[in-house]
């Protein structure tokens, strides 16, 4: 029976750590993060996102100021309050919760963010610096994957490590940190002909596809460590991932629990990330 990866545990790590960096920032440069959440539209699931980001902040003492615009913005007013934020030198980090409402371009309105404030790496520079092994921003939910990893000393080098989903925001910049750390690294998608195939290869496991179940025990290879990133909800309002977590946990080694495995360490990584902008906007302005 696999053991559990405790995402919680990973989380409270991560924020003890940044709390230090915060009161380091603050006794050296006399500064205080802080972060601008843009909340564009009225998503129930983004709102709730927003909400946990929001009170983490605030445990930690990083400044949270608020934009919320329930009947939604227009393109060029949420560009218009990117650009705003942008030259604003009181705010250090700049999330704009996805999904945008419709008629307002993602594409646009994440490249319109200044990279340095891009607190959640999308930003096709930070992403771009991340292909190259650059100092950059690292996209929070990757981040908190290989966090995971490391607290549980997961031995990557050498090692097959297969991800499922290729998104912007998971599957390609989670197998670009993989590859930075000398795993050799599969990589499947919904085109993928033999998902099974590939999957039993894997050392360690990334599964991010937002399919609820999809990977079970037989696509599990014996001893394996499985990271589920899927947040998929029920019709009875629960929670559940992208693997068959009984079927997936009597075969692997260890496995991520949905909820309180990957989550915890993403909203996490967005503290440390809000710190590292701060930090860089203030000791090393461009
Ligand atoms: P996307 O929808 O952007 O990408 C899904 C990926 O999965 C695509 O690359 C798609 O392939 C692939 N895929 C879909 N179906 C299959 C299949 N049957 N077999 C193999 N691959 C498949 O999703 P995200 O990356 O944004 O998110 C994935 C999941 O992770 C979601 O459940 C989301 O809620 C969750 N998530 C959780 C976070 C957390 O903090 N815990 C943070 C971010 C996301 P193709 O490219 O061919 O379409």
């Amino acid at each position: 029976m696999a053991s559990l990866l405790d995402g919680r545990e990973v989380a409270a790590a991560i924020q003890q750590q940044v709390a230090e960096d915060i009161a380091s920032l603050r006794q050296s440069a006399d500064v205080t993060p802080r972060l601008a959440v843009v909340l564009n539209g009225e998503d129930s699931a983004s709102q709730a996102y927003v909400g946990r980001k929001r009170q983490a902040a605030k445990t930690l003492g990083i400044e949270t100021r608020d934009h919320i615009f329930p009947g939604g913005l227009s393109e060029q007013e949420t560009l218009a309050l990117v650009r705003e934020l942008n030259d604003d030198k009181s705010v250090h980090g700049i999330l704009v919760q996805l999904p945008l409402p419709k008629g307002v371009s993602e594409e646009r309105t994440l490249e319109s963010i200044d990279p340095a404030k891009d607190v959640d790496g999308f930003h096709p520079e930070n992403l771009g610096r991340l292909m190259i092994g650059k100092p950059t921003m690292v996209p929070c939910t990757p981040a908190g994957i290989l966090a995971i990893l490391d607290h549980y000393k997961v031995d990557l080098s050498g090692r097959i490590a297969a991800v499922v989903g290729r998104s912007r925001i998971v599957g390609k910049p989670v197998a670009q940190l993989l590859l930075a750390r000398d795993a050799t690294v599969l990589m499947a998608h919904s085109r993928t002909a033999n998902l099974v195939a590939i999957t039993r290869q894997a050392d360690v496991l990334i599964v991010a596809t937002g399919r609820a179940g999809l990977i079970r025990a037989k696509h599990v290879k014996s001893g394996a460590v499985v990271i589920d990133v899927g947040v998929n909800r029920l019709p009875d309002g629960s929670l559940t991932g992208d693997v068959d977590f009984a079927g997936a946990a009597q075969v692997s080694s260890a496995i991520t629990p949905v909820p309180g495995g990957v989550g915890p360490t993403t909203v996490a990584m967005l503290m440390r990330n809000t710190v590292l902008a701060c930090r860089r906007q203030v000791c090393a302005p461009a």
